[in-house]
């Protein structure tokens, strides 16, 4: 596979933001505010890629609302992952004629991976006329431009081109709260597992210079933030396309050197790529949280073949032990796809095993949606629908189950914790996270969000831990 590496100039970026003052002008002289909505479908690299689509537009002077009928501006980000996130957000563009129809010149923009799979691109051309501006993930460092010649213009905007992607440094960005932040290690993703549509979405592996990571990183903490999740569809190849001799275990030492309490985290981490160097680097690192996101998909060894996941369940199982021998206090979590084309019940038996064996402390499980263009939409899939439900749901217990064994566990102990909310919940007013990541409710005072603080836990539910702050 040969990609190489592009970088957007910073002259690009500098035009960008030109266009975003020249927006701001003329709203200004128009003499009224603009209000945008942007709404976010799908993974953290979404959220993260929002931020910047809202950094855009407060330059252009935006405010923001939620509330589609005061808008002047829609922009929703996409997910093309599963079916189901495409029929919602289809569904909810849908009814946003309501809003055009009383708002007329409002600007309805729709980007991100579903959009940048051609047929649905097409799909949205043809069914949504509401629509004005489409771009996919590889044109997000130029939305200004594109939303000012949308506005501007009388033709609908489609950019939806074929890319390998690119890096781009220097977008303005709005996050939403000063205590968490994500922060992009690395874009794209090489790996082509057979089920899924990101590689062929989001373009080919592409890492950031470490320089630029820390110096945001460094940003971030001086902000007040304090738990960093750096992203990446699998963060274990950062670096190798910049041939710097830095991978991702030297990056999260690297930003474990910044001074201030904070916590590390990531994802996603890939087990064929997972080192032990990575494991040891956690272990070390004060900084860098106890939680592992190491997804399986599948405990059968045909299975992950079909899927072109490159282990086997037991190899898998070696590094998750490994994993632990490191750090015995590890909070493990995974993905699975119950009913991937041709898996048979004793095939999907392994699954269970491995999960009875490895015993994640929570687990993300899907049921296999064929994705256009992929491999595996082409596959044989015999299975009826309510049988994968089935097994679905049977995996669904077992995980319950262990979680909430887990969880017991913790009940009499005292944690750290970051307290990062309020909640409706008045025994337990306040919620938080432990170093591993797991929700605590908690009583004490307002004066603790924003502290790390030790809590000692009195009950534990199948998703959530209960306690109070110790003094
Ligand atoms: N790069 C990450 C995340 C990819 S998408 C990783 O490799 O883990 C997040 C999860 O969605 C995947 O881990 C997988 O479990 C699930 N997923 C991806 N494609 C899917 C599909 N076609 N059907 C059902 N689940 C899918
Ligand atoms: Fe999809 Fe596999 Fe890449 Fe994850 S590693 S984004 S599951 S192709």
């Amino acid at each position: 596979m040969s990609y190489k590496r592009q970088e957007i100039p910073q002259s690009e970026i500098s035009r960008q933001l030109e266009i975003c003052a020249r927006v701001r002008e003329r709203l200004a002289a128009a003499g009224r505010p603009m209000l945008a909505l942007v709404d976010t479908y799908g993974c953290q690299q979404n959220e993260s890629d929002s931020e910047v689509l809202r950094g855009y537009l407060r330059e252009m002077g935006c405010g923001f609302t939620d509330d589609e009928f005061q808008a002047d501006i829609i922009v929703v980000n996409t997910c093309a992952v599963r079916e189901h996130a495409e029929m919602r957000i289809l569904g909810n563009v849908g009814a946003l004629n309501h809003a055009k129809k009383a708002k007329p010149d409002q600007i309805i923009a729709l980007c991100g991976c579903m959009v940048q799979q051609e047929h649905m691109a097409e799909r949205v051309k043809r069914s949504y006329p509401i629509v004005n501006l489409v771009f996919g993930p590889h044109e997000l460092w130029r939305f200004p431009e594109l939303l000012e010649r949308s506005m501007t213009g009388k033709k609908r905007v489609f950019e939806t081109r074929q890319s390998d992607g690119a890096v781009s440094e220097g977008m303005p960005r709005a996050r939403d709260g000063a205590l968490k932040g994500w922060l992009s290690v690395m874009y794209g993703c090489n790996n082509f597992c057979t089920y899924c549509v990101v590689p062929y979405v989001r373009g080919r592996e592409r890492s950031r210079r470490p320089e630029d990571i820390v110096r945001e990183a460094r940003s971030l903490v001086e902000n007040g933030c304090k738990d960093i999740t750096l992203l990446g569809q699998n963060v274990n190849s950062y670096g190798r396309d910049l041939g710097l001799g830095v991978d991702f275990a030297d990056l999260i030492r690297m930003i474990n050197d910044i001074p201030g309490e904070f916590l590390i985290r990531f994802m996603t981490s890939h087990p064929k790529d997972a080192t032990e160097k990575l494991f040891k680097t956690m272990a070390e690192c004060k900084k860098c949280a106890r939680q592992l996101h190491l997804p399986v998909q599948a405990g059968n060894d045909r299975v992950l073949r079909a899927m072109n996941r490159g282990y086997t369940a037991a190899q898998y199982i070696e590094k998750a032990e490994l994993a632990r021998r490191y750090m015995p206090d590890l909070v493990l979590t995974t993905d699975i796809i119950a009913g991937f084309p041709g898996e048979t019940d004793g095939e999907f038996a392994d699954t269970l095993e491995l999960v009875r064996r490895v015993r994640y402390d929570a687990m993300f499980t899907f049921i296999y949606s064929p994705r256009v263009g992929t491999p595996a939409a082409a596959l044989p899939d015999p299975m009826p629908r309510q049988d994968k439900q089935k097994n679905f749901d049977r995996l669904l217990e077992l995980s319950n189950a262990i979680s909430q064994e887990k969880h017991n566990e913790y009940v009499g102990r005292t944690l750290r914790v970051l307290v990062d909310g309020e909640n409706s919940d008045r025994q337990y007013p306040l919620t938080s996270r432990t170093n591993g990541g797991r929700l605590v409710h908690l009583r004490g005072g307002r004066e603790l969000i924003g502290q790390f603080t030790d809590v000692k836990i009195e009950k534990a539910a199948t998703w959530a831990l209960f306690g109070e702050a110790a003094e």
